[in-house]
C-alpha cells in the first residue's frame, strides 16, 4: 500500500462521522415530503385517467347519438344495429310477430334502415334463391273488401 492509498483511506475513514443530532429528523421530513409528492402524483395520476374517461364516454355518446347508419340511433325501442342484426332471421321467417312489428316500426321512424334492409334483402334473394318472408314497405296488395260500412266496396290498399 502506497501513500496516496494510505491517504485516500485515512479521507474517506474522515468523511464517516456520527450522525449529528437533527440529521435523522432531516432524513425522515426529506423522506415524508418525497412521500406526499408521490401520493400528490398518484392522485393526479388517478384524476388524469378519471377525465380521460368522462371525456371518452362523453365523446362515445356523443357519437353514437350522430350517427345516422345503423348501429346508431333508438326508433320503437330498437337500434339500427339491432334491426340489422336480425335481418337474417326476418327474411328467413324466424322472429316472432311481435319483433317483426318493432322493426315494421323502427322502419317507419327510420329511412337509413329501410334503404338498408332493401339492399339486405336483394342479398338474400340472390343467396338463398327464396322469396325474403318479410318486405317493407309490405307489397301493395289489393284486398276487396265485401262490405264495407255504408255499404260501399272499395278497393283496399295495404
Ligand atoms: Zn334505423
Amino acid at each position: 500500500m502506497n501513500e496516496q492509498d494510505k491517504f485516500q483511506l485515512q479521507n474517506q475513514d474522515s468523511n464517516w462521522r456520527d450522525c449529528q443530532a437533527g440529521d435523522i429528523g432531516k432524513v425522515s421530513a426529506q423522506l415524508k415530503r418525497r412521500r406526499r409528492v408521490r401520493t400528490i402524483q398518484q392522485r393526479g395520476a388517478v384524476l388524469g385517467l378519471i377525465l380521460i374517461a368522462v371525456v371518452g364516454l362523453g365523446w362515445f355518446t356523443m357519437h353514437l347519438q350522430n350517427q345516422d347508419k345503423p348501429g346508431g340511433h333508438l326508433v320503437a325501442g330498437l337500434y339500427c344495429s339491432e334491426v340489422a342484426d336480425m335481418a337474417e332471421k326476418l327474411f328467413a321467417g324466424e322472429l316472432e310477430n311481435k319483433q317483426v312489428a318493432q322493426i315494421t316500426g323502427h322502419l317507419d321512424g327510420c329511412p337509413d334502415c329501410v334503404e338498408h334492409l332493401e339492399k339486405a334483402r336483394q342479398e338474400y334473394e340472390e343467396r338463398t334463391g327464396e322469396k325474403a318472408k318479410f318486405q317493407y314497405p309490405p307489397e301493395p296488395k289489393v284486398v276487396l273488401a265485401p262490405l264495407m260500412p255504408r255499404g260501399l266496396s272499395v278497393a283496399r290498399v295495404w
